[in-house]
């Protein structure tokens, strides 16, 4: 197992220092893992004027797995846009074909009362948001805006190939064979002829999936039920416009943004993982840190691309014991507890495991 390290900036050094605490004791017991480090976004521009140097692309196509960090900080906003530290994620999706977005919202009852939601609603939430991510409004052409100030018309293309739908819908089925076996495509079929396709092209693969249950839902409807009842679903799949709303909707259902891990991935399962958050400057260096997104990233790490759903199962219940033991870092902590620091965080979270 070969696992590119790419930390990036501000608290993404911090975080992924405690993910690899972990990984560590997985190597104590014997576990073959390679991992590499590189430098990426931020911390890549300043050493070598490329947010996404040649060396850490290398690095990223060789590797099974890229556990990232974040990247981005207030001192590159002013820089061209090809030169900013978030133009390096995008060259690693674009480069490695991570076509696969994947987003759990879970709720650990233990943190049930952050969320902004009723905690009966939430409580015990485990979802999985599946986006696609190299298509749709993105990307499609022509795009642009023309004709005089005054009377200027923007334009944008919604796009969809027949290939691009259905992998992003085998990957949906198969995400939901490995879970609830449940899936719920969204769409908005009733306007979109790419929507159309899309609920066309699931219609036909579902036999393929005969012990997944497949239904459809418009995304209005879905961004409603979400904060209606978030407990009815188990796996959403869909297109890179409705998921980054939805996605991020779903995430904020658990209230906590330090606590949730993503995924993409290619097709062949080779995945690039990080926490949702960004680098978070403003609490940057100082130990206030969740850590637990990045460690919960690595548990899908070894879920989704090493296929070793044991070793996943054991980093997510040592969070759970952590957070059992009344651990939290600022972010989740609740009044009359002190916070804990991020390496105790991640130290807790090494020794339950
Ligand atoms: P952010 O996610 O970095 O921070 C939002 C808020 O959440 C901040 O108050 C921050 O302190 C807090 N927070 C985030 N992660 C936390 C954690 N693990 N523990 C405790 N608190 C945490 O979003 P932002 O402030 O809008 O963006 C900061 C920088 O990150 C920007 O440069 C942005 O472009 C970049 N960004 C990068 C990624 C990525 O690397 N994938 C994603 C989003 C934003």
């Amino acid at each position: 197992m070969k696992i590119a390290l790419l930390a990036g900036d501000g608290i993404g050094p911090e975080i992924l220092r405690e993910a690899v605490r972990v990984l560590d004791v997985l190597r104590s017991e014997g576990l073959g893992v390679e991992t590499e480090e590189a430098l990426v976004g931020g911390a890549a521009y300043d050493a070598s004027g490329d947010p996404l140097p040649k060396a850490t692309l290398d690095l990223a196509k060789s590797s099974d797995a890229v556990l990232f960090g974040a990247v981005g900080g207030p001192q590159y906003d002013t820089l061209p846009r090809d030169k900013r530290p978030e133009k390096a994620i995008l060259g690693l999706r674009h480069e490695c074909d991570f076509f696969a977005n994947l987003r759990p919202a879970n709720v650990f009852p233990e943190l049930a009362d952050a969320s902004t939601l009723k905690a009966e609603v939430v409580s015990g939430l485990d979802i999985m948001i599946v986006r696609e991510l190299t298509g749709d409004i993105y990307f499609g052409k022509p795009r642009g805006i023309s004709g005089p100030k005054g009377d200027r018309v923007g334009f944008n293309t919604m796009h969809y190939t027949e290939p691009q739908i259905r992998r992003i819908l085998h990957t949906g089925f198969k995400t939901a064979r490995a879970r609830g076996k449940r899936l719920c495509s969204v769409d908005k079929m009733n306007v979109l002829e790419t929507s159309q396709l899309w609920r066309d092209i699931a219609e036909e693969i579902a036999p393929e999936y005969s012990d997944v249950a497949l239904s459809h839902m418009l995304v209005d409807n879905c961004a409603m039920q979400l904060v209606r009842n978030p407990r009815q679903f188990d796996v959403i799949v869909t297109g890179n416009l409705f998921g980054d709303i939805l996605s991020d909707e779903a995430s904020m259902l658990t209230g906590s943004i330090g606590m949730l891990p993503s995924a993409s991935l290619d097709a062949r399962g080779k995945g690039l993982y990080e926490p949702i958050h960004g680098s978070a400057p403003d609490i940057a260096g100082r130990g206030l840190a969740n850590p637990l997104a990045m460690i919960l990233s690595m548990a899908m790490m070894f879920r989704y691309t090493f296929g070793r759903i044991d070793i996943a199962a054991r980093i997510e219940k040592a969070v759970r014991a952590a957070l059992a033991a009344g651990l939290r870092t600022a972010d989740i902590a609740v009044k009359g507890i002190k916070p804990c620091a991020t390496a105790e965080m991640g130290t807790a979270v090494a020794k339950a495991l």
